[in-house]
């Protein structure tokens, strides 16, 4: 499909989802000291350099012993050894274990050169310096090789990775105090519409509070890009011209609202005006169907409804995947899942319907509930959903029971692995 060709029609979701994931950039390695690095995507694949555990030590508080000593040990005639001395974890020194003797040794301590098992603290007598064994023990017991965690050459982590908080046990562990990642993504926010007023101010008559910004403004902290909410314009082509060409010096920029066909929808225009590309502006999503995506030089252009939940929606199932795209992730997006739907739905659709729902395991089933209200001017449906259910256009009506897909939301559950 060419440009003009995509232009003249309605792209079914996943035409549009290509096309847009065609357009991602992957962004340039910085280092990022590994505390900060939760969430974001690995920008080369880590290798270990060292052996963890990185010398030989006892898995429990005990008494190193060689194992053939207390081969004869029972009940009724233990085997007596002297404890030699006391090895705590840290200790510098290496010492031996001699014939006859035993060593006390901590958790993580430094085997003795010669312990072949360690003999845990509950399981014997000690009087003064003599220890009692009852019983025999076996070769390598309680006892942690070096490298057996991880040893030097190992793969650690590939690249594409999305950090996890044990990830960060490993680079700790590893001494990667500064780990290679992709760098943020810049990203403006624009509100449009003449109707709109900040959240603290009380609307007057024909006037709603501002909701898209804040909201697209907190998905994007979710991912690693740094957002700048711009103010908000009023519908005329000169104020929207004059916001936009402030507002697309940015990696990306999201607008909501004006984008749509009606007389006070200038955001199309505008971009034009500006130079835009429009690579294409309807999607067959319900809610959602007046989506444009556009690009000027670098920066890429999304021009999302404002019906709260149609940004809500566009912004999960086309932005995030694109971000985390450009942002170098391997996952770019939680998978759909199969669940029997709680309730008839019939509202029956030539779009791909994406129901704002309600996801639950009970009784050894996934389950999922539609919200009640799934009009796209719904904030209680977006504020209230944990999951998308997509109904692809064209399906007949849901019944009780039914399997449909299902996608949990990221933000609701951290499920990116
Ligand atoms: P539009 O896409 O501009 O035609 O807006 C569609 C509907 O969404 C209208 O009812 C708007 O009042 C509402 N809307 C637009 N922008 C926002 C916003 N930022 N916050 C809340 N509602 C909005
Ligand atoms: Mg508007």
């Amino acid at each position: 499909m060419d440009v003009q060709q995509i232009n003249q029609i309605m792209l079914t979701y996943e035409e549009a989802k290509v096309i847009i994931l065609g357009h991602a950039c992957i962004q340039e390695l910085e280092k990022v000291d590994f505390r900060n690095s939760v969430g974001r995507a690995l920008a080369e694949d880590l290798v270990a350099s060292e052996d963890l555990p990185p010398f030989d030590n006892s898995a429990v508080d005990g008494y190193a012993v060689k194992f053939n000593e207390l081969a004869k040990a029972t009940k009724e005639n233990p085997v007596v050894l002297k404890c030699q001395e006391y090895v705590f974890a840290g200790r510098l020194d290496t010492i031996s274990l001699q014939e006859g003797v035993c060593v006390q040794v901590a958790t993580g301590a430094p085997l003795p050169l010669g312990t072949d098992a360690v003999v845990m603290l509950e399981q014997v007598v000690r009087n003064g310096d003599q220890v009692c064994f009852s019983h025999p023990t076996q070769i390598g017991n309680n006892l942690r090789h070096r490298g057996r965690d991880m040893s030097s050459g190992d793969s650690l982590l590939p690249k594409g990775t999305t950090i996890a908080p044990t990830h960060l046990a490993l680079l700790a562990a590893q001494g990667l105090v500064e780990v290679p990642l992709y760098s943020r993504l810049k990203i403006n926010i624009l509100s449009t519409g003449t109707e709109l007023v900040a959240p603290n101010i009380k609307p007057g008559p024909g006037q709603i509070r501002e909701a898209n910004s804040f909201l697209l403004e907190a998905l994007l902290q979710t991912e690693a890009c740094e957002v700048t909410r711009l103010h908000r314009v009023v519908d005329d082509l000169e104020s929207t011209i004059k916001v936009l060409n402030e507002a697309l010096r940015a990696d990306a920029l999201l607008i909501s609202g004006g984008v749509s066909v009606g007389e006070s929808d200038f955001v199309k225009p505008a971009l034009k005006e500006l130079g835009v590309k429009e690579i294409f502006w309807r999607v067959k999503i319900k809610p959602g169907k007046p989506l444009f995506f556009g690009q000027l030089g670098d920066t890429k252009v999304f021009g999302l409804p404002g019906n709260p939940a149609s940004t809500f929606v566009l912004f999960e199932e086309l932005v995030r995947p694109y971000l985390r795209k450009c942002l170098g992730h391997y996952q770019l997006e939680v998978p759909t899942r199969s669940a029997k739907i709680t309730e008839d739905f019939d509202e029956t659709s030539e779009r791909l319907q994406l129901l704002r729902a309600h996801w639950y395991h009970q009784n050894g089933n996934d389950w999922v509930r539609p919200v009640t209200q799934q009009g796209s001017f719904s904030i209680a449906s977006i504020a209230h959903a944990n999951s998308l259910i997509h109904v692809p256009e064209g399906s007949q009506p849901l019944r009780f029971g039914q399997s449909v897909r299902v996608r949990p939301l990221a933000h609701r559950f951290a499920l990116f692995g």
